[in-house]
């Protein structure tokens, strides 16, 4: 597994006081043949790799890094310029009904990313939404989508297979015109390879239905597979964006780096399971912590346990394991627990890279500042620490006062606690979590 791969060539990495021409050279082979493994396209490694070496080449070491810390921060910035920084939300700004054509090889996932991105469309963006299936060849795959609509109370127009796709995809279009359903979804058939016709017909439909966002669907377990359809589909129409799919599974996960690459398309959203609320933006930062690993973010775990009440760290590790928030009440201890160890500067450069950076800019920063978040938490009510989303202007400006803070540093304190919460999650889903509790244990 390309993540497990990876995790090897840090943990590696971790402490090595001194990089030289031969470890550098070392390492860069291990991520090669990590990626290689993976079935990550040869073209897509060459670069990857020397982008890599140019970097460490042209570094100027970070003093508060060590070497070998700098080279996992190359590696990181480099997974996620590959996969792409940042989230792009799809467009929705074209004239009603604005048309998602999702393309993709069969099995890729293309009728279950139908629904879950209508129902994505349907609690999001508050769309009416028209799911439409051009599978004329699958009856079963006409009532699959049909089952799906209806079950999440979505809009189905309901396809005659007897009609050729074309003319399907027409209909469609016309009934949400029609209907003024905003957004048009058209799933299409797919094939195990692909062929000529299959392309043909894709096209046809795309230049029928005019679609704003042309999706293509890949099963991040495909390997090369997934490589190959990338091209071929990337040729046939204009792509506009990827859907990943089955990121929950066991996969070796290459198709993550090469498709964005291949297609020159941004990954919007990936499906991590089979039920339709299974699908989230797709985040480069997350998934290439994920994939490098937890380590640095454990070490910090684990001295600050040395200096805190275990059984309090505990607590917190049950409550993220049964998937309830990490509050303000729990942000409150952790910020003690960080005075008791002499501040947080001490702590920084633990932090993984992509996290450092973003405590760096975050208000707990500064350690004067840790004591006025304590102050501010201490001036909420046990009811608002559990549900800060109950807290309100009238509220913030009591808590204000009550701290003797001006109301920004509560709004601030509120939003870093969110992208914490957020944080939170993440290593709860990631599998960070399982090690977070053997590092109290
Ligand atoms: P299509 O042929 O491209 O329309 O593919 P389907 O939408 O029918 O999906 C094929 C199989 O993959 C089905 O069994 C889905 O339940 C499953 N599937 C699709 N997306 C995901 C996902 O994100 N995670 C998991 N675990 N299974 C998925
Ligand atoms: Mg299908």
């Amino acid at each position: 597994k390309l993540s497990e791969r990876l995790q090897g060539v840090m943990e590696s990495l971790r402490g090595r006081g001194r990089l030289t021409d031969e470890n550098i050279s070392d390492t860069l082979r291990q991520v090669r043949m990590a990626l290689l493994e993976a079935d990550v396209a040869l073209p897509v490694v060459k670069t990857f790799v020397e982008s890599i070496r140019t970097k460490v080449v042209g570094q100027e070491i970070d003093k508060s890094l060590t070497p070998g810390q700098t080279l996992i921060r190359i590696i990181n910035d480099e997974l996620i310029a590959l996969m792409g920084a940042g989230v792009r939300p799809l467009n929705l700004r074209a004239q009603p009904p604005v048309v998602i054509l999702l393309a993709g090889l069969q099995g890729a996932g293309k009728t279950t990313s139908a629904a879950k991105l209508a129902k994505w469309l349907k609690d999001h963006e508050r769309k009416r939404v028209l799911l439409a299936s051009t599978d004329v060849y699958r009856p079963a795959a006409i009532l699959q989508l049909e089952r799906l609509a209806t079950q999440l109370g979505i809009g189905f127009y309901p396809s005659d297979p007897s009609k050729p796709a074309l003319t399907l995809a027409r209909e469609a279009l016309q009934e949400a015109r029609r209907s003024l359903y905003e957004v048009l979804i058209v799933d299409t058939a797919g094939r195990l390879h692909v062929d000529a016709e299959m392309m043909a017909e894709i096209r046809a439909i795309s230049a029928e239905v005019m679609p704003t966002e042309t999706l293509f669907v890949v099963d991040s377990m495909a390997g090369q597979d997934a490589v190959n359809a990338a091209r071929a589909f990337g040729e046939a129409l204009s792509l506009t964006g990827v859907v990943l799919t089955k990121t929950d599974g066991d996969a070796r996960g290459g198709a993550a780096l090469s498709v964005r690459q291949i297609t020159g398309q941004p990954i919007l959203f990936m499906g991590t399971g089979e039920k339709t609320d299974a699908l989230e933006p797709f985040h480069a930062e997350r998934v290439v912590s994920r994939m490098l690993g937890m380590g640095d973010v454990l070490s910090l775990v684990e001295s600050v346990s040395r200096n805190v009440d275990r059984e309090q760290a505990e607590k917190l590790a049950r409550k993220l394991k049964k998937g309830k928030g990490f509050d303000l009440e729990d942000l409150h201890e952790q910020l003690l627990q960080v005075q008791k160890m002499g501040g947080l500067s001490a702590l920084m450069d633990k932090l993984p890279a992509q996290f450092a950076g973003k405590a760096a800019a975050a208000p707990q920063a500064n350690d004067k500042e840790v004591r006025r978040q304590v102050a501010v938490i201490r001036s909420m009510t046990p009811g608002e620490r559990r549900y800060p989303k109950t807290i309100d202007a009238s509220r913030k400006r009591r808590i204000a006062a009550g701290s003797g803070v001006p109301v920004s540093e509560v709004n601030r304190l509120l939003k870093s606690h969110m992208q914490m919460q957020k944080m939170m999650k993440m290593m709860g889903k990631g599998g960070g979590l399982g090690k977070m509790m053997r590092a109290f244990g």
